[in-house]
């Protein structure tokens, strides 16, 4: 077993997925760990083609792999030309509940960062009882 996990290596996995299900590619990515206020897990900035994660959450995580991979395509979604914050996490949750098991810890996280209504909207359809809002 591998001591170190590459980002890099996760990204891949991610941008991959992304493109399965949502066909949406975005050419040139790169991955920063770096050190930074420990409620934010990653961000972009406008205009630049790297993932800033923090090393801080993803050194503390039950799941290295998973984290990354939480917050791997949250950020790649946004870089696809998602700008809104509630679809983004929506969308993330759909793919990590594909990809892994409701116990996960990749599972757990995605579904801490999701909104409170997508959740529960999310939860109503599971029980047959679907609520709709608009
Ligand atoms: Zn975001």
């Amino acid at each position: 077993m591998p001591t170190l996990l590459s980002p890099l290596l996760v990204l891949n996995d991610v941008r991959r997925d992304i493109d399965r299900k949502y066909q949406r590619v975005v050419e040139y990515v790169d991955v920063s760990v770096i050190p930074f206020d420990p409620r934010i897990l990653g961000f972009i900035r406008e205009g630049s083609n790297t993932i800033f994660v923090n090393a801080i959450p993803l050194e503390r995580a039950m799941d290295k792999y998973e984290h990354l991979y939480v917050v791997l395509t949250h950020e790649l979604i946004h870089m696809s030309g998602v700008a809104d914050e509630r679809e983004v996490r929506k969308m993330t949750m759909d793919l990590i509940e594909e990809k892994f098991s409701p116990n996960s810890y990749a599972y757990t996280l995605a579904q801490s960062l999701l909104d409170p209504v997508s959740k529960f909207l999310r939860d109503s359809w599971k029980k047959g009882r679907p609520n709709t809002f608009i």
